[in-house]
């Protein structure tokens, strides 16, 4: 087996994975919330929705590190944003492109559009850069925010009904949803039919932070000039839209680690992934790994994510300890706030 073809199966293998494992999370949190709401039987809730709460996340860590308490409402929050930190500083914005579901579903979409028009589409470069700029805005305001919070602030607020009920208020968001937020989604939807990653390019903070943490990276995707044969594959592959023909070196916070250029590239050593600097106009020698390694640098990623996650549930730090009791009267007032 080629080690791209390799690549490629092993990242569909692990984006269905987890989509998999999302749908079953879900369903898991519906059952659980209805116990509580509606006498349903009775079923723990899933600790991987906490995933989906990444600004709690990053207030349990600030928590947890200026302090050493560690979050028992929704541990898995802080474990998720911490290992996709760091899968990021290793690999790029592995995270996005291998384990993040709306990553993927974004993905899905533009290659779903790419079939329906039969192109992609770019948007002006102008408005490409001032779009591009909304999602950093948006990481400054929530990051400012809970940098600025007192550790007194952070315990009350993770201590109190808002976080001890953000699953449920995430479920009861999508069951109930208004108006303005399916307008929203609609809008989503069709602009990743047209744009690559539409949603992580323009506006999600969580994939900046990840973007930014990914300039630390050690791993190089390089291309030689010699080698290539500028067939343009690579760029018609990357769903980051980065113009990998017309670079030497990826270095931009938008690549995600896909490695889609990789392994779509049909010319041997033209396209190469590997950690630490090349010698000047030598891609491919003198490397910790060579294009063959794609499959281990994908490999060691995953790891690395399972490998915390892993190491969380071991350790009692997955789990949520929210009292069912006090769960039970938070979750009804939620549901008459709904309404
Ligand atoms: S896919 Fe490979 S050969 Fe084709 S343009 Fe990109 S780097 Fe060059
Ligand atoms: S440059 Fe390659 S690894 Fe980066 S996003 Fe584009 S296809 Fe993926």
């Amino acid at each position: 087996m080629q080690a791209n073809t390799a690549v490629t199966r092993l990242r569909r293998g692990v984006q269905t994975f987890i989509m998999l494992l999302c749908l079953w999370a879900g369903w898991r949190l519906y059952l659980s919330v209805g116990h509580f709401l509606n006498n349903g039987p009775a079923v723990p809730g899933p600790a991987a929705v906490d995933g989906f709460l990444p600004i709690g996340g990053l207030m349990g860590l600030k928590l947890w590190l200026s302090t050493g308490i560690f979050d028992r409402v929704h541990p898995a929050a802080i474990v998720i944003l911490s290992a996709a930190m760091l899968v990021s500083v290793l690999f790029k914005k592995g995270f996005c492109g291998w384990i993040c579901p709306v990553g993927t579903l974004s993905e899905a979409l533009w290659k779903t559009g790419g079939k329906i028009f039969g192109r992609h589409f770019k948007l002006n470069r102008s408005v490409d850069y001032w779009l591009r700029s909304v999602k950093y805005l948006l990481l400054a305001f929530f990051a400012l925010t809970v940098l600025l919070m007192s550790t007194w602030t952070l315990a009350a607020f993770l201590n109190g009904p808002y976080w001890a009920t953000a699953d449920a208020r995430m479920l009861l968001f999508f069951e109930h949803l208004s108006a303005t937020a399916a307008v929203v989604l609609a809008g989503l939807v069709i602009g990743s039919l047209f744009y690559g990653n539409f949603w992580c390019r323009y506006f999600c903070p969580y994939g900046a932070l990840l973007g930014l943490l990914g300039l630390l990276s050690p791993a190089r995707i390089t291309r030689d000039e010699r080698a290539c044969i500028h067939c343009g594959a690579c760029v018609k592959n990357c769903p980051a839209s980065i113009p990998i023909d017309k670079k030497k070196a990826i270095r931009t916070p938008e690549c995600n680690g896909c490695l889609a250029c990789v392994a779509g590239c049909p010319a041997p050593g033209a396209l190469t992934v590997g950690f630490g600097k090349l010698p000047a106009g030598d891609a491919g020698k003198d490397r910790v790994f060579s294009r063959k390694a794609a499959f281990l640098y994908a490999v060691l990623l995953i790891a690395v994510f399972f490998g915390v996650v892993s190491a969380a549930m071991a350790t009692g730090h997955w789990a949520s300890g929210a009292p069912p009791a006090g769960y039970r009267a938070l979750i009804s007032l939620t549901r008459v706030f709904k309404k």
